[in-house]
């Protein structure tokens, strides 16, 4: 089942861009902790002052040793002076240790065993640099105070740390552009910090650039054949984000290359625009959109209006139905462009319903024939975790909120995604969902579980031409979105509105059962707030 909407296929992409660029990081920091290893070890050597000779005769072995903060292991005398040295250089004393990760009898000619020592634990049978992974570097370069001279401030590793846990903690691979801007962004910064130590970080922001590109993302895949097994599923969705991007891509040069033979009339394939304006400004929480038409001497000229702005067409077409689209295309492009203003607009109505007083008064719509639209409201009670592994309470709790807001499908926001979801309780009359924050201590990570009771409501973006079809279409959105929560069941037949039914029930609690609603757009219908067991599909 493709659980894919129309707007999140990017933020898939920026999920596999986010890992490339760790990759890059990843790649050259090898290379350095290698070298710099190296140095350090026969720093430690010199300190340690051994008789070359001396070798430690017990083996001395830590399998059993437990990490306690500021406690170190008991080892042979040759073995001591290692332990101290390393242990001076540590500067996570507070903290879990794990000593066990490494073999002491093998500190005076092994130097990972050493640097294993500052790294989190599961690296005890790594003896190679290409053994490790890139937590293990990064804890190595904050943990091991040698590394301190390199960066300014740890801080630079500790933001590359929390990008690599936020990649690595996510549960349906997405990052969104503004996060992608800021991970690659802290990438970049550390390797700009190292590169006057080490030459090859050098390229790593130009090849981080580079990464801009969705081409990169296939070719890089298709180079590595194993990471392209391991995300196979990942991989065929990101096949299909492409040939849709290329339909959509054909449609819009189509739709260009009428636009300028000056022959208006639009494909059934492309009369969308009308609809997906009426889409986003439902699904933006905007009063409905209206059109209307200016006749001029050659036709009609389109006119809209939403969100408190009007729009006229810039064309003038044989048809109002035709004038329509194209100021809903034109009205769609503008809003987009807005987009990053967009969660600010939303909190501008009052100015925005005054500007639209002024404007004139719309005509009445033309009809195109029946359009349903389906929709489906499923009343939650559910539970939303952040996952494990994040390094501040702030951050596991918005990381919650954030995976609840795209399950509510809230706008992006220039805010918090807990003061979006809260603001959409609040109109809502929700009540606003249940935190609790679990963290543990000693490995200083935090989670947050969010417990969110009350309805939602799932749109389909598309009208159907008849009704049973539009309420199988919203209850396969909501199936889709859904699968994170109800988990997911074959559909037979597609019959999705029984699977769905089926599904709320078998949850424990068990949910109760969903309530659908169509509206007729061609006749221009309002929007649909009231709820009741929808009993037509059998029928
Ligand atoms: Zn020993």
């Amino acid at each position: 089942m493709d659980s894919f909407r129309r707007f999140q296929d990017d933020d898939y992409k920026n999920w596999i861009k986010t890992t490339m660029g760790l990759n890059c990081l990843k790649t050259r920091l090898g290379g350095f902790l290698e070298h710099e290893t190296e140095t350090y070890h026969d720093h430690l050597r010199n300190k340690v002052n051994a008789n070359k000779g001396d070798l430690c005769t017990t083996q001395c072995n830590l399998k059993k040793w437990m990490p306690r903060p500021k406690q170190v292991p008991q080892v042979c005398e040759v073995c001591e002076p290692w332990r101290d040295e390393i242990w001076a250089n540590h500067s996570f004393k507070g903290g879990q240790v794990y000593w066990n990760n490494s073999k002491p009898y093998l500190w005076p000619t092994k130097k990972w065993e050493v640097a294993k020592v500052y790294m989190p634990r599961g690296n005890m049978d790594h003896t190679a640099v290409d053994q490790f992974d890139i937590s293990a570097f990064l804890n190595l370069m904050t943990q091991c105070s040698y590394f301190a001279k390199f960066v300014k401030s740890k801080t630079l590793i500790t933001q590359v740390t929390n990008v690599r846990n936020q990649v690595m903690h996510s549960a349906d691979f997405r990052v969104e552009k503004r996060e992608l801007e800021s991970y690659l962004g802290r990438i970049k910064d550390l390797g700009q910090a190292l590169k006057t130590h080490y030459p090859k970080f050098s390229e790593l922001t130009e090849e981080i650039e580079q990464l801009e590109e969705l081409q990169c993302v296939r070719v890089f895949l298709e180079g590595n054949n194993d990471l392209q097994k391991s995300l196979a599923p990942q991989w065929e969705r990101l096949t299909e984000v492409q040939e849709r991007v290329d339909t959509l891509t054909f449609r819009v040069d189509t739709l260009e290359m009428n636009t300028r033979t000056h022959d208006p009339e639009f494909s059934t394939d492309i009369l969308k625009y009308k609809n997906h304006l009426y889409e986003e400004a439902r699904r933006q929480g905007w009063p409905e959109p209206v059109f209307s038409e200016i006749k001029e001497a050659l036709g009609y000229r389109g006119r809209v209006q939403v969100r408190g702005q009007t729009f006229e067409g810039v064309q003038v077409c044989p048809k109002s139905k035709t004038a329509h689209q194209e100021v809903a295309k034109l009205a769609l492009s503008q809003l987009a462009k807005d987009c990053a203003s967009l969660s600010e607009l939303a909190n501008d109505t009052e100015e925005g319903e005054a500007s639209s007083s002024q404007t004139d008064q719309p005509q009445s719509l033309s009809c195109t024939g029946p359009v349903f639209f389906g929709s489906v409201t499923v009343v939650l009670k559910t539970d939303i975790t952040s996952g494990e592994g994040h390094s501040g309470m702030t951050e596991a709790v918005q990381s919650a909120y954030k995976k609840l807001a795209l399950l509510l499908d809230l706008p992006e926001s220039a805010s918090s995604y807990k003061d979006v979801v809260l603001e959409h309780c609040h109109t809502r009359d929700v009540p606003p969902p249940e935190e609790a924050v679990q963290s543990d201590a000693e490995e200083k990570t935090y989670q947050c579980t969010l417990r969110f009771t009350g309805p939602i409501t799932f749109y389909v973006p598309e009208g159907s031409s008849k009704k049973k079809q539009a309420c199988q279409q919203a209850a396969k959105v909501a199936l889709q979105r859904l699968s994170g929560v109800l988990g997911s069941k074959e559909v037979m037949g597609g019959n999705y509105v029984s699977t769905l039914k089926e599904l709320l029930e078998a949850q424990t609690p068990q949910l109760d059962k969903p309530a659908y609603d169509v509206t007729d757009r061609g006749r221009g219908a309002g929007e649909v707030t009231e709820r009741g067991e929808w009993r037509n599909v059998e029928g």
